[in-house]
C-alpha cells in the first residue's frame, strides 16, 4: 500500500529557484507544495536581468514572451567586472540581457502556479525534517502554529542561509566575503544627468559619479561600497545618511525616498553535495558568490531547469533514484565556474592603480572575437556543456541546442528527415518525447532532453539511440 503524501514534493523557498522548479515539477504533472517564510514578496529586486541561456530556456517552454512584458529593456551585452562583453557572436535567439527586476520575474513564475494548482503557503517556514527510506517529515510553523508535513522528496531553494543545507549538515566550503556593499532603490528629486541612461554598470576604480540604474517609475538603483562598508553588520540596516554621503553632494542633495536596500558582500561557498537522500539543494542554498556579472539569479534557474524532470521521472517511477545523481555532476562543476568567475572579478574590481593597468590589458585582450566569446560564454551561460556517458561521440552531444520548442516539458527527437529509423525507433516513447524534423548541423537526428540539452546524436541508423532514450526517459511503453 503507498503511503499518503500531503504531496510529492515540497519545496522551501519561493525565490526564483524554487518557483521555477515549482512550475517545471507543475508542468510535469507532480504535486507540489511551496513554503515561503515571508507573508509577502518584499518587491526588493536584487538581480536585474536574464542572461541569454536562461533566456533560451524560459522560451523553450513559453514563458518568456510573457515575462518580456514586465521587462524594462534589453541590455546590448554582457560584462565581466564592468569590462563589457559582446554576446552577438553566439547562435541564439537572445544573444543580449533582458533587463528585469527580480521581482518580476518571481511574480509571474508565482502567478503562473495556478495552471497547475501549486499552492504557495506563505507566511509557513520550515523548522525542521527527517528523511526514511520512504520520503520525508518536515516540520514547518505557520500563522495557525507548527505542524507536520510528509513528501517523498524535499528540495531547499531557500536562499544563502539555507536552513534546510544547515539541518541537512552538508559541508558548504569557502571563504567570507571581503568586499561589503549595498544597495538601494532610491527615488531622486530630479533626473541625476546622464546616469538616466541604463548602461552597463562601471565599476572601473576612479570613475567619480555614482552608479545608477533606472528601473522605471522614477526609482534608480543605487550601488555602492567603499571603506565605509567594511566590518559592517551585513544585517544592520541602510540609512538614509549613508546613502546620500554616497551619492555625493549633488546626487545626495536629492534624495527624496529610499524604497527598498540591503547589504551583501563578496563571500563565496558551495555546497560539497547537492543532494543527501531524498533531500536536494538548490540555487543560492547550494550557492553564494559576489553578483558580478549578473549571474546568482540565471544560476539558480537553470539549476531548477536541470532538476525539475529529473525529479519528476523519478517520483512518477520511471527511473530510479540515481538520476538525481547527474543532478549534482552536472550543475556542481557550473556552480563552481561561477564562482571562480567572480571572485577574479572581485580581484578586478579593486581601486588600485595596478589593477586598473589589468584591466586596461585584459581590454585589449577581449578585443580578439576568440577571447570575447570565452568570457561571454562563461557569463552567459550559453557555454554550458553536460558529459553524457554512454552515448556514442558526436560534437553536438552535451550542447544546448536552441530554438525547439518544448511547452509540455517533454524531450524531442528531431530528425532531418520525415519516417527514418530514429523517429520509428522513438515511437515506443512518445508519451515523453515529442517527434519533430528540423535542419540539423551536422546530424541526421538529434535527442533533446526536456532541459534543450542533446543527450544524444547520430547518423541515420539510430545507432545508441534506444540506450539513450531508457537512460534519460526510462523504459519503452
Ligand atoms: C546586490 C545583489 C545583486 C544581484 N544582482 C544579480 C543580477 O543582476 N543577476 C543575477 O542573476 N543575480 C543577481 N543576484 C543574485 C540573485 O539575487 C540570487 O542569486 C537569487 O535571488 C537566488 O534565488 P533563490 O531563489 O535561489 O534564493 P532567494 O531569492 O534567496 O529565495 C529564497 C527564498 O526562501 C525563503 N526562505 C528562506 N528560509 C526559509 C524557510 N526556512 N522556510 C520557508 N522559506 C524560507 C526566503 O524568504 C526567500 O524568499 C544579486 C544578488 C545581490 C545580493
Amino acid at each position: 500500500m503507498t503511503e499518503p503524501m500531503d504531496a510529492d514534493v515540497i519545496v522551501v523557498g519561493a525565490g526564483p529557484t524554487g518557483l521555477l522548479l515549482a512550475n517545471e515539477l507543475g508542468l510535469a504533472g507532480v504535486s507540489t507544495l511551496v513554503l515561503e517564510k515571508d507573508v509577502e514578496r518584499t518587491g526588493q529586486s536584487r538581480a536585474l536581468n536574464l542572461q541569454p541561456r536562461s533566456a533560451e530556456l524560459l522560451d523553450a517552454r513559453g514563458w518568456l514572451a510573457p515575462i518580456r512584458e514586465r521587462a524594462l529593456t534589453t541590455l546590448p551585452g554582457g560584462h565581466f567586472a564592468g569590462l563589457p562583453l559582446d554576446y552577438r557572436g553566439f547562435d541564439s535567439p537572445f544573444p543580449y540581457q533582458v533587463g528585469i527586476p527580480q521581482a518580476r520575474v518571481e511574480e509571474f513564475l508565482e502567478d503562473h502556479l495556478a495552471e497547475y494548482g501549486t499552492a504557495v503557503r506563505r507566511g509557513h517556514q520550515l523548522t525542521g525534517f527527517t528523511q526514511d527510506p520512504a520520503g520525508v517529515t518536515v516540520t514547518a510553523s505557520g500563522p495557525e502554529g507548527t505542524y507536520r508535513l510528509r513528501a517523498r522528496y524535499l528540495v531547499g531553494a531557500d536562499g544563502g542561509r539555507s536552513r534546510v543545507r544547515k539541518l541537512l549538515g552538508v559541508g558548504f566550503p569557502g571563504r567570507d566575503g571581503r568586499i561589503a556593499a549595498a544597495i538601494a532603490d532610491i527615488r531622486l528629486d530630479e533626473p541625476p544627468g546622464r546616469s538616466l541612461e541604463w548602461r552597463l554598470p562601471s565599476f572601473d576604480p576612479g570613475e567619480g559619479e555614482p552608479f545608477l540604474l533606472p528601473l522605471g517609475d522614477g526609482i534608480h538603483r543605487f550601488l555602492f561600497g567603499g571603506p565605509a562598508q567594511e566590518g559592517m553588520d551585513r544585517n544592520a540596516p541602510v540609512t538614509e545618511d549613508e546613502v546620500r554621503r554616497a551619492l555625493g553632494p549633488v546626487h545626495g542633495s536629492r534624495l527624496r525616498e529610499i524604497r527598498s536596500s540591503s547589504r551583501f558582500t563578496d563571500a563565496s561557498r558551495q555546497a560539497e553535495r547537492y543532494l543527501d537522500g531524498r533531500v536536494l539543494l538548490a540555487g543560492d542554498a547550494a550557492h553564494i558568490h559576489f553578483p558580478a556579472g549578473g549571474q546568482g539569479l540565471n544560476l539558480g534557474l537553470q539549476d531548477a531547469f536541470n532538476l525539475g524532470w529529473k525529479l519528476a521521472s523519478v517520483v512518477q517511477g520511471r527511473l530510479d533514484a540515481g538520476l538525481l545523481e547527474t543532478y549534482h555532476s552536472e550543475r556542481h562543476p557550473v556552480g563552481a565556474r561561477v564562482l571562480q568567475n567572480t571572485r577574479a572579478q572581485g580581484v578586478l574590481l579593486v581601486p588600485d592603480g595596478d589593477v586598473r593597468a589589468l584591466r586596461e590589458i585584459l581590454t585589449e585582450v577581449l578585443a580578439v572575437p576568440e577571447a570575447n566569446r570565452r568570457l561571454a560564454g562563461m557569463i552567459s551561460g550559453l557555454d554550458i556543456r553536460y558529459p553524457m556517458p554512454g552515448a556514442p561521440a558526436h560534437p553536438l552531444l552535451g550542447a544546448r541546442l536552441p530554438g525547439v520548442a518544448q511547452p509540455d516539458g517533454r524531450g524531442v527527437l528531431l530528425s532531418s528527415r520525415a519516417g527514418g529509423r530514429p523517429a520509428a525507433l522513438a515511437e515506443p516513447w512518445t508519451d515523453r518525447i515529442a517527434r519533430t524534423t528540423a535542419e540539423l548541423p551536422g546530424a541526421e537526428a538529434v535527442l533533446l532532453r526536456p532541459d534543450g540539452y542533446v543527450c544524444w546524436a547520430g547518423p541515420g541508423d539510430g545507432t545508441g539511440l534506444r540506450e539513450a532514450l531508457t537512460h534519460w526517459f526510462g523504459s519503452a511503453r
